[in-house]
């Protein structure tokens, strides 16, 4: 059987590596809790991030969603994008928001700032753009309509790990940047995620709703959640963190590898490459245009897993037409998004990747052109 290649495959550290790292944990018998292991892996994230502050988490999604409910807002409207993971849309949703979708612009695939402004309504509180694979949001216009209109800006920085806009920190703009640590991401802590702040009075409030809204042992006074990440994970984040940089230039020399390729090819149409970004490399996605390429992304998509390589169409559907919201919004309000979602695949992309397997995966590409 052919070997078979999936869309990304996790860090790991050396199994020494770990086994050495949680051989405290059976001295201090302390699983989790806000243990040694979260405040060592919290204090190496806040200098490797360039962060004033962050609040570790069990995932991106919780991030998220109590980043949200910190602000208190009992209701209004979100600006969005529908191109995103479920999570996005779902953590608006769930905290009685009503998501407001902006479309998207064609070459970063991140909200179109020439929609935004017209979306803002007396009812919009919050704006949630999403730095979608580590392309970065038009980051100032944000902050000046933010500014104008009174609003808070939470960003969705799960694929932003790392980055660096203008040599500043990613998630040191807007109000909040949150963070996943996903297997599947750049950085992982097997399941994790963290919220990058500066305001410190938003931090108290976040941090109590990671912990059942606790404040002190005979004071609860929010309805928070459980949201508090483990030492097992942190201590897998402190071993990543060794390696993640040495990762990211191994996913640069991927990233080259397939521009070499596919760079030049008509009918497709690769990532941009921003200016002022030091990137981490996450995704790695393709625009098919059928009819000058002669095969369609699903056409592709086929012939790659036919071979053994499995590729995803990050970000089809968009959130704005799931079943789950039917009938709630017009996607014909996001044509740009719906465009995309319809002609991109995102291709395997990991440190490991072999480069006889980008080799493979780019002829098998170029064979479906017509
Ligand atoms: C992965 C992801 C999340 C959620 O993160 P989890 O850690 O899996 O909960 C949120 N938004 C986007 C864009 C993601 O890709």
């Amino acid at each position: 059987m052919k070997k078979q290649i999936f869309v990304t495959r996790s860090s790991m550290p050396a199994l020494d590596e770990y086994i050495a790292e949680i051989k405290d944990i059976w001295n201090s018998h302390w699983l989790t809790n806000m243990g040694a292991k979260h405040q060592e892996l919290q204090e190496q994230l806040v200098a490797y991030l360039n962060v004033p502050y962050i609040e570790l988490l069990t995932n991106g999604h919780m991030a998220l969603e109590l980043s949200l409910q910190a602000f208190g807002f009992n209701k209004g409207e979100v600006i969005t994008t529908p191109f995103t993971f479920a999570s996005t849309t779902h953590a608006i949703v769930r905290n009685g928001l009503t998501p407001v979708f902006c479309d998207i612009d064609p070459a970063t695939f991140t909200m179109d700032i020439e929609h935004i402004e017209k979306l803002v309504t007396d009812k919009t509180v919050a704006i949630v753009p999403v730095h979608v694979y580590g392309n970065i949001c038009d980051i100032e216009e944000i902050e000046r309509i933010a500014k104008k209109y009174g609003l808070k800006v939470i960003y969705d920085a799960a694929h932003a790990f790392g980055e660096t806009y203008k040599g500043r920190g990613i998630g040191s703009f807007g109000d909040v940047s949150c963070f996943s640590f996903h297997a599947t991401k750049v950085f992982n802590t097997i399941e994790g995620g963290a919220a990058a702040y500066e305001n410190q009075d938003f931090g108290v409030k976040l941090y109590r709703l990671k912990n059942f809204g606790i404040r002190d042992s005979e004071t609860v006074d929010g309805v928070g959640a459980n949201a508090k990440m483990n030492e097992f994970c942190a201590a897998m984040g402190i071993c990543n963190l060794k390696n993640v940089d040495n990762e990211i230039k191994k996913r640069k020399s991927v990233a080259e590898r397939y521009r070499m390729y596919l760079g030049d090819v008509e009918g497709i149409r690769l990532n941009v490459v921003q200016k002022n970004i030091k990137s981490n490399y996450a995704y790695f996605p393709v625009l098919f245009d059928e009819k000058i390429f002669g095969s369609s992304r699903n056409e592709v998509m086929v012939k790659l897993a036919e071979n053994g390589i499995f590729t995803r169409k990050y970000f089809y559907p968009l959130t704005n037409t799931f079943d789950c919201f039917h009938g709630q919004f017009d996607v014909g309000e996001t044509p740009a998004a719906l465009r995309i979602s319809k002609r991109i695949l995102t291709l395997p992309m990991y440190a490991d990747l072999e480069m006889e397997d980008v080799d493979r995966i780019c002829k098998i590409i170029l064979e479906c052109k017509i």
